[in-house]
C-alpha cells in the first residue's frame, strides 16, 4: 500500500536484474562463509542489489555493511540509487562517505564509501568493529587502496573470526564477512588470496557484440572517434553510442566537435544528445546519462573508463573504443623524484573486452575499436595493479600506523622492494619515521590528515610559522580534483590577460591564494558593497551569480573553487583536532608561506644552473619551468614546485620562488638540520 507507480516500476526493474535469480544462494553463501567472491557481468545488479539482499537478510543487524568503490562519483551515485530503491532519503539507511564529503547518520546500515575512506577508518579502528560486512567492489581494478584493504581485511578476519583478538572485556569480537566483487574473470586469484574461498557466478544476459577493428593504425584518436561517430550516426539504425576516451580534456574537446558537426547534417537526421561522463563531473550532470534521450534523438555518452564497469548506462548499442586510458604512473627510475602523473596509456585486453561488452547489454550491438587487431593482440592481459606503479608514501605511512611492517605486509601483488624502500626513505626525511624506521609522533599526525604526507607536513608546520590560514587556502586548491584554469588554446591569451591582476611575484602558490581570496570576496559581496545592500534580496543568490560570472570572465572553474572550500572546511576540522588554530594568518608576508611549502615539498625543489635550466635537489634531474607558470620569464635562483610534467622536456608546474639559502636547511641538503626544518620531533631521531 502507498506504493506509487514509480516505486513499483523501480521494484520491477530490480527484480528483472540477473542477480535476482540467485538471491537466495547468494545470501546463504555469505551467511555460511567468511569470504565469498562474486563475479558477474557489468549491469547484472551486483553493486546495487547485493548490499540490499544482505541488509534484508539481517546481516546488518549488528554492524554496518560497507561497500567500497574506487571512485567518489560512483560511490555517491550508487548510494543515491540504492537509497531510492529502499524508498529512503539519502543519508538515512543508505549513505555514503567519500573524502571531503559524507552523508550518513546513526541509522545508516548500508554505506557506500571509497576504498580510500575505509583505509582511513582502519587508522582509527584497526579491526573495523563497526562493520559486519565489507563488500570490496570493483576489485578487478586493483587500486592501491583496494589492495591495502584486501591485505588488511584478511588480517582482520583472522583476528575477529578466530578469537585471536578480544575486546577490552575479553569477549570475542563479532565475525567479519567479506565479499569481493569483480566484473572480470580474475576470480580465482581473489579466491586463492582468501584461502580458496567460494566463487559465485551470476550468469549475465550478454547479447552478441560484433567487433570491428581499424584496418590501419589510427594517428589522431580524437579525429577517428569523431569520424566513427558520424558514420554510426548516419549509417546505423537507432541506438545510443558510448565512446571511451582517456580523460576529461579529450571528452570536452570531442563533445565540442560533435556539437559543431551535427547541425551540418541533413535536417532529416536524428538529433544528437551529447553527454560527458568523467570522475569530476557534478552529480546532477552525471544523472542525465541514465535518462532516455528525447524521442527521436540519439544519445552519445563520452566517458572515461568509469563506464567500463562501475556505471552502467542504459540504451547503448554502439561502443567506440579509443583503446586508451589515463593511468597514474610513478617513475621509480628517477629515484622517486616526485614524478607521479597521469599518462595516456593503452588499455589492457580485459578492459577492451569490458568496453566492447557495454554494447550488448540490451540487444546485439557493435563495437568499433580504433586500433588494429594486431595492436589488440599485443595488449597486456590485465592492467598492472596500481600498487606496483604508484607513489607509496601515504600507503606506507598508513601501514606503519596500522602497526604493519611494509616489507612483510600480505600484499596480493607485492610492490617493488625499491619503491617500498624509497617511500621509507622519504618518510624518514619527512620525519614521519625515525632512523630505526619506527613511526614518530609527527608521523602519526601526518597520517591524520587526508593529504599526502608532504602536504600534511606543510599544514602542520604552518602552526610554527603562523600562517595556517594562508596554507589551508593553498593546500585546498592544490588538492581539489577539478582543474582550476579552464582556458584552452583559443582562449589562452585572453585568460592570461584577465588573470594578470592575481599574479604574485613569488610565484604560482601565492597566485592561487590571491585567486581564492578574490573569489571569496565576490562570493561574500565584499568587493562591491553596493550590490549586496541594494535590496532585500538574499545576498546569497546574487553573489552566487556574481561569483559565477567572475569565474567565467577569468576563465576559472567555479567547481574547483567550491571543491577547495569544501576541502578547506574539512582540513580546518583536522587542524582543530590536532590543536592547530587555522585562523592564524601572516597577512601579506609571503616568506612564512613559502618556507612552510618548502618544509614539505623540499624534494621538489631545484636550483638554477648557468644555462638557465634547473637541477632538482637530491637527484640532479634537469628541468625547466613550465610555460604556464608566472615565473617562466623571471627564472629565480631557487624554486619549489608541485609536479613534474614530461613532454619534450621535463617541466616543473606550480612553481614558486624561494631563497637559495633556505634550501640549505632542508633534509636533503643537510641531514643534521632535520630538527630545524620542522619543530615536531619525538626524540627518536
Ligand atoms: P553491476 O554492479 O553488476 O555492474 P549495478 O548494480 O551497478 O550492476 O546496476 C544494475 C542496474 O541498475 C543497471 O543495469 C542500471 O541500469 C541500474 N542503475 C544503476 N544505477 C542507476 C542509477 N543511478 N539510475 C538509474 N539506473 C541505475
Ligand atoms: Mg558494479
Amino acid at each position: 500500500m502507498g506504493l506509487n507507480g514509480a516505486a513499483n516500476e523501480l521494484k520491477i526493474h530490480r527484480m528483472r536484474l540477473p542477480i535476482w535469480t540467485g538471491k537466495e544462494a547468494l545470501v546463504n553463501a555469505v551467511k555460511n562463509n567468511n569470504t565469498v567472491v562474486l563475479l558477474g557481468e557489468t549491469g547484472s545488479g551486483k553493486t546495487t542489489q547485493l548490499p540490499q539482499f544482505l541488509f534484508e537478510a539481517g546481516l546488518a543487524r549488528d554492524g554496518i555493511i560497507a561497500v567500497t568503490q574506487p571512485r567518489r562519483v560512483a560511490a555517491i551515485s550508487l548510494a543515491a540509487r540504492v537509497a531510492l530503491e529502499q524508498g529512503a532519503p539519502l543519508g538515512e539507511i543508505v549513505g555514503y562517505n567519500v573524502r571531503f564529503d559524507e552523508r550518513t547518520s546513526r541509522h545508516t546500515r548500508i554505506k557506500f564509501c571509497t576504498d580510500g575512506m575505509l583505509v582511513r577508518e582502519l587508522l582509527l579502528d584497526n579491526v573495523l568493529d563497526r562493520y559486519s560486512v565489507v563488500v570490496v567492489d570493483e576489485a578487478h581494478e586493483r587500486t592501491l587502496r583496494t589492495d591495502m584493504l584486501l591485505g588488511s581485511l584478511k588480517r582482520i578476519q583472522r583476528e575477529r573470526n578466530t578469537g585471536e583478538k578480544r575486546d577490552k572485556d575479553g569477549k570475542r569480537l563479532k565475525p567479519l564477512k567479506v565479499v569481493v566483487m569483480s566484473a572480470t574473470l580474475d576470480a580465482e586469484r581473489f579466491s586463492q588470496f582468501f584461502g580458496k574461498c567460494p566463487v559465485l557466478y551470476i550468469s549475465g544476459r550478454q547479447h552478441p557484440v560484433q567487433i570491428c577493428h581499424s584496418k590501419a593504425p589510427v594517428e589522431d584518436f580524437q579525429d577517428a572517434a569523431l569520424r566513427t561517430f558520424l558514420q554510426v550516426h548516419i549509417g546505423q539504425p537507432p541506438g545510443d553510442v558510448l565512446v571511451f576516451l582517456p580523460g576529461q580534456d579529450d571528452i570536452e574537446s570531442l563533445a565540442k566537435s560533435i556539437r559543431g558537426y551535427v547541425p551540418q547534417l541533413p535536417p532529416t537526421k536524428q538529433k544528437v544528445l551529447v553527454l560527458p561522463l568523467y570522475g569530476a563531473l557534478p552529480p546532477d550532470q552525471q544523472k542525465k546519462i541514465f535518462d532516455p534521450p528525447p524521442p527521436g534523438a540519439r544519445k552519445v555518452v563520452l566517458a572515461t573508463n568509469i563506464a567500463e564497469t562501475s556505471i552502467t548506462i542504459p540504451g547503448i548499442r554502439y561502443v567506440i573504443d579509443t583503446g586508451l586510458c589515463k593511468e597514474r604512473s610513478y617513475h621509480t627510475r628517477h629515484g622517486g623524484s616526485g614524478l607521479d602523473e597521469l599518462l595516456i596509456k593503452p588499455i589492457s585486453k580485459s578492459s577492451a573486452q569490458q568496453r566492447s561488452g557495454r554494447a550488448g547489454r540490451e540487444a546485439p550491438g557493435t563495437c568499433f575499436r580504433l586500433y588494429t587487431e594486431q595492436s589488440y593482440s599485443q595488449l597486456a592481459n590485465a592492467p598492472t595493479p596500481e600498487i606496483q606503479r604508484c607513489d607509496l608514501n601515504s600507503a606506507i605511512l598508513d601501514l606503519k600506523c596500522l602497526g604493519e611492517d611494509p616489507m612483510k605486509f600480505d600484499y596480493m601483488d607485492r610492490p617493488l622492494d625499491d619503491s617500498i624502500r624509497g617511500s621509507l626513505i622519504t618518510l624518514y626525511a619527512l620525519q614521519a619515521l625515525d632512523s630505526q624506521g619506527r613511526l614518530t609522533q609527527l608521523g602519526r599526525r601526518l597520517a591524520s590528515f587526508p593529504l599526502e604526507p608532504a602536504l600534511s607536513l606543510v599544514v602542520i608546520s604552518s602552526q610554527a610559522r603562523a600562517c595556517t590560514a594562508e596554507i589551508l587556502d593553498i593546500v585546498s586548491l592544490l588538492t581539489s580534483t577539478a582543474k582550476l584554469f579552464v582556458d584552452n588554446a583559443d582562449t589562452r591569451e585572453a585568460a592570461a590577460d584577465a588573470r594578470k591582476k592575481f599574479q604574485h611575484r613569488d610565484g604560482d602558490h601565492l597566485t592561487l591564494l590571491n585567486i581564492f581570496r578574490s573569489y571569496e570576496d565576490v562570493l561574500t559581496g565584499n568587493h562591491n558593497a553596493e550590490s549586496t545592500m541594494a535590496n532585500g534580496a538574499p545576498a546569497n543568490t546574487g553573489s552566487r551569480r556574481a561569483a559565477r560570472e567572475w569565474c567565467r570572465v577569468h576563465y576559472l572553474s567555479e567547481k574547483a573553487l567550491n571543491e577547495a572550500s569544501t576541502i578547506r572546511a574539512q582540513l580546518r576540522g583536522n587542524c582543530e583536532r590536532e590543536g592547530i588554530d587555522w585562523k592564524v594568518s601572516c597577512g601579506d608576508d609571503a616568506e612564512p608561506v613559502l618556507k612552510c611549502l618548502l618544509d614539505g615539498l623540499f624534494r621538489k625543489s631545484a636550483l638554477k644552473a648557468p644555462d638557465g635550466t634547473y637541477r632538482q635537489i637530491g637527484m640532479q634531474q634537469v628541468l625547466k619551468i613550465h610555460p604556464s607558470s608566472s615565473l617562466v620569464d623571471r627564472k629565480p635562483a631557487a624554486v619549489i614546485f608541485d609536479e613534474l610534467l614530461i613532454t619534450s622536456a621535463v617541466y616543473a608546474r606550480g612553481v614558486s620562488a624561494v631563497h637559495a639559502s633556505w634550501l640549505l636547511d632542508t633534509p636533503l641538503m643537510n641531514s643534521n638540520a632535520r630538527n630545524a626544518a620542522a619543530p615536531h620531533t619525538n626524540g627518536h631521531a
